[in-house]
């Protein structure tokens, strides 16, 4: 099967198992979101959404933020680890939003990852998840290994298999296919013990056919 074909597959199947996916942090406006996604570096989402269903009660707007001591922003923040940068880094883009973007938390690439704290990688969560916007196709660690173990890609480098990635997903799933490698690598294709018998797409998968045919012979 072509490339193209096995994407359309994991893409179709992929949609019936997990539905729609979103992102797993809490939110309810972009700053929100811009905010719990700095604290996720390091971080489980879990942890992030416990610590933000607080924080957001007393504070969630740029003016609070740039107005607190960071101090009391590293005690808010404290758990999620790298608690100083965190904290400084929420502040000073707090600041830089309401002094250049009128307190509105900025649309392009460009303008996004010139706030502190903020690199390709939250920028590209935030234009996703608020705007449905796709700048590429976002590289993890469970991306990494699926595209190369399904047989999409050959390589380890994520900006190589970024660009590999872009050539054979629609750009109308780049987001989507991103999601669903992440939520099928947790569930499913774990990094040491693979559940290939039970995966949806075996059929298809270079490593799961070898897998379960070297089990039949
Ligand atoms: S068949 Fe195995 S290796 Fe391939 S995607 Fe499924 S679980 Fe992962």
């Amino acid at each position: 099967m072509r490339k193209k074909e096995k994407v359309k597959r994991i893409i179709s199947v992929f949609s019936e198992k997990y539905g729609k996916p979103r992102c797993a942090l809490d939110y309810d406006t972009p700053f929100e979101l811009l905010v719990a996604v700095i604290l996720s570096a390091q971080c489980t989402d879990i942890r992030v959404n416990l610590v933000t269903r607080e924080l957001f009660k007393k504070y969630n707007k740029p003016e609070e933020f740039a107005d607190l001591p960071v101090g009391e922003i590293e005690e808010l923040v404290r758990s999620t680890g790298f608690y100083k940068n965190k904290a400084k880094n929420i502040k000073a883009a707090s600041k830089k939003i309401l002094d250049v973007y009128n307190g509105t938390v900025p649309m392009s690439m460009d303008e996004l990852i010139s706030l502190p704290g903020v690199g390709r990688k939250t920028a590209n969560v935030v234009r996703a998840e608020i705007w449905g916007l796709a700048d590429g196709v976002v590289v993890d660690t469970h991306v990494k290994r699926l595209s190369n173990r399904i047989g999409l890609v050959k390589n380890d480098n994520p900006n190589i298999i970024e660009r590999e990635l872009m050539k054979i997903v629609p750009v109308e799933d780049w987001i989507d296919y991103s999601h669903f490698l992440i939520l099928h690598g947790r569930s499913t294709c774990n990094a040491r013990k693979p559940l290939c018998q039970d995966c949806e797409i075996n059929d298809i998968c270079k490593y799961g056919k070898k897998v379960l045919k070297s089990k039949h012979d």
